[in-house]
């Protein structure tokens, strides 16, 4: 009954929005290129985290934190962050900035490293793709066009994005998590793309229809996020999003935040949608 009002809400929401099929267009900047995306922004090199960056979760619990890599001795080795509450809970693993150049993506994921949860364990990776965020210019690729979201589940002989993502998903199928999240950002309009724009895609809902729902809805009023998102399904094919949700049966949400916004605004919405579903698992107030 819940998720039949959501869906009613939702469709009355967006029904404007679909009927004109002009707002989104006028929600966008009016940038041409990626050149003028991603103003300086103050980060600290260290630790890649933003230096400005105000109280994003506010709750303290006592957490164990652990690290453990991925592909370890190799020229693609990486780091997976674990959180773990006292108490007992569900796992979530969060996938950030499996492409480079997506800077709140990732900047998101390792605020999370920081957090508490009070229940559960939280598995962290970010950046997926530390390999093109430390381009210059920062990269969507891990090097050359090799997209390591279009090359799940992967191959351990294959090149490098296949290697990448084939320890990233077996990694993902050992730890069995009740859900993941996959954070990225959407660059501006281009032609023969789609626009993502603020967006929450998924492939498949099993499971988090209510959570999905009331999630869209909280940004769909205002109360979540800066601006409303998007739904958009399915995830493209090789990616995180359609492999996890069809092979392993473990429902994905992809974040996407808009590149045109502040970043600021960018980090805040990332860590937002990730908050409330915590909250929905019980691991975070
Ligand atoms: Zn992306």
């Amino acid at each position: 009954m819940k998720r039949l009002l959501c869906l009613i809400m939702l469709v009355a929401l967006l029904l404007p929005a679909l009927a004109l099929g002009e707002s989104q267009m006028a929600r966008r900047p009016d940038i041409d290129t990626e050149a003028e995306l991603d103003p300086p922004y103050d980060f600290d090199p260290e630790t890649m985290l933003p230096r400005e960056f105000g109280p994003y979760f506010e709750q303290e619990y006592p957490v164990s934190v652990d690290t453990y890599p991925l592909l370890p001795g190799t020229e693609w080795e990486n780091t997976v962050t674990v959180l773990k509450a006292e108490q007992e809970g569900p796992v979530i693993y969060v996938v950030a900035g499996v492409h480079g150049g997506e800077i709140a993506a990732w900047s998101a994921g390792n605020l999370l490293k920081k957090i508490g949860i009070k229940a559960g364990t939280l598995y962290i990776l970010s950046p997926a793709n530390p390999w093109g965020a430390a381009a210059e210019p920062r990269s969507r690729y891990v090097r050359g066009e090799e997209d390591l979201n279009r090359s799940f589940p992967g191959d351990p002989e294959g090149n490098a994005a296949q290697q990448i993502a084939h320890a990233i998903f077996t990694d993902m199928r050992d730890k069995n998590p009740v859900f993941v999240f996959d954070l990225h950002e959407a660059a501006t309009n281009k032609e023969g793309r789609d626009f993502l724009g603020r967006s929450l895609i998924y492939t498949t809902l099993d499971g988090i229809e209510d959570m999905y729902l009331d999630l869209l809805l909280e940004t769909q009023l205002g109360t979540l996020t800066s601006m409303p998102f998007d739904f958009f399904s399915p995830g493209p094919i090789g990616s995180i999003n359609n492999t996890v949700a069809n092979d392993l049966k473990i429902p994905v949400i992809t974040v996407e935040t808009y590149r045109a916004d502040p970043m600021e605004v960018r980090i805040a919405d990332q860590l937002a949608v990730v908050q409330f579903v915590l909250r929905d698992y019980g691991m975070v107030e």
